[in-house]
């Protein structure tokens, strides 16, 4: 049997290239997300209970990103959190592939919804193909579908024959994620945005699951991804839902952040539990996520500069992955305090 090597961000450095960027407001890190909607800043909060609602949503448009607000909530709620929004703010709504998700799509289209994410965790499928078709048979072109999640160059490709405008690519490596371990499927990230980036489909790639810093965010995009999305990156920031507790050993502040195929996440939305995987966490509380999109801004923007890049597609043609060794990782790591 043949067995593929693959990476994942920690395998790979990027190598520092000739720069002619003078000052960083030089660089333009936005991107197309569909023939409609475009971002100045590439990242997009995750569609999670305990991250993206309307404040969360406010906070990543001004920002120049957009959340996709979560499914798991009455339709109503779900409308709500669109419709407290000033009109003209870039926000998506994630819907399911099964039962109410045609009724869900049409109540958040009349909220003034112009962005749907159907949001499942095993994209590549059957039920996919349907719900697509129906959607744009919906919809027409009016609407810009992201659309996953997959783990392949075929399901990539497939998903954007079937009518999707972006497609979140990355299965098994979200940091509250157990699927891996549970059913023994997945692909590093990394790996999954490379072999998606070589297919030939318009359609926009959004790396999803397992990012940490903004250097990944970097390397997802110099490996062909036009967006990132995070999860844990803004968990424990202002904006997200649920209250702040005092964790009495430690005397610090934390906020809860779970998978949504966690134990308590399915119990919480469906009343019992299927397949569990996903876990519940606890995070420090951070303050506004502003800042937190400033720092992530900035970083993106310096590692553009490294590259000598104003532009993603000029910092994807420029960029030149090297694969490093764990004595690597160690001196790149801040180790003086080790
Ligand atoms: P993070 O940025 O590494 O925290 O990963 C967030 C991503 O994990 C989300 O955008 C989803 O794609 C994925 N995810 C969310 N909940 C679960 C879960 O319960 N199991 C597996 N993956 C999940």
């Amino acid at each position: 049997m043949y067995i593929k090597d693959t990476i994942t961000f920690e395998d790979v450095l990027l190598v520092p290239r000739f720069s002619s960027v003078e000052s960083r407001s030089e660089i333009n890190i936005g991107s197309k997300l569909s023939s409609k909607h475009s971002l100045q800043l590439p990242i997009i909060s995750s569609p999670m209970d305990t991250i993206s609602e309307s404040p969360m949503a406010y906070a990543m448009d001004l920002a120049g990103g957009m959340s996709i607000i979560h499914r798991y909530n009455t339709i109503d709620e779900q409308c709500k959190h669109i419709e407290c929004l000033p009109a003209d703010a870039m926000v998506g709504a994630a819907i399911g592939m099964t039962g109410d998700y045609i009724d869900r799509a049409c109540n958040l289209w009349d909220a003034g919804c112009r962005i749907l994410c159907i949001d499942v965790a095993h994209g590549h499928h059957t039920l996919m193909r349907h719900s697509l078709k129906t959607l744009r048979n919906t919809f027409g072109t009016e609407i810009t579908i992201i659309a996953g999640n997959v783990a392949t160059r075929e399901g990539f490709d497939a998903l954007a024959d079937w009518g999707a405008d972006a497609v979140r690519v990355g299965i098994g490596g979200g940091s509250i994620c157990s699927t891996r371990i549970k059913t023994g499927h997945g692909v590093p990230t990394l790996q999954s945005i490379i072999d998606c980036s070589r297919s030939d489909k318009e359609v926009a790639l959004i790396a999803d699951g397992g990012i940490r810093t903004s250097g990944d965010i970097v390397k997802a995009l110099a490996a062909g991804a036009d967006f990132v999305m995070v999860g844990s990156l803004l968990a424990g920031t202002d904006e997200t839902p649920g209250k702040a507790y005092l964790d009495v050993e430690t005397g610090s502040r934390r906020k809860v952040y779970r998978g949504m195929a966690s134990k308590e996440a399915q119990i919480d939305w469906r009343g019992h539990t299927s397949s569990v995987e996903g876990v519940t966490s606890s995070v420090p509380v951070r303050g506004p996520v502003a800042e937190v999109l400033k720092d992530l801004s900035r970083g993106i923007r310096s590692g553009f500069s490294y590259s000598g890049a104003t532009t993603v597609r000029e910092f994807q043609s420029k960029a030149r992955f090297i694969k490093q060794s764990m004595a690597s990782v160690t001196e790149g790591s801040t180790h003086i305090l080790i």
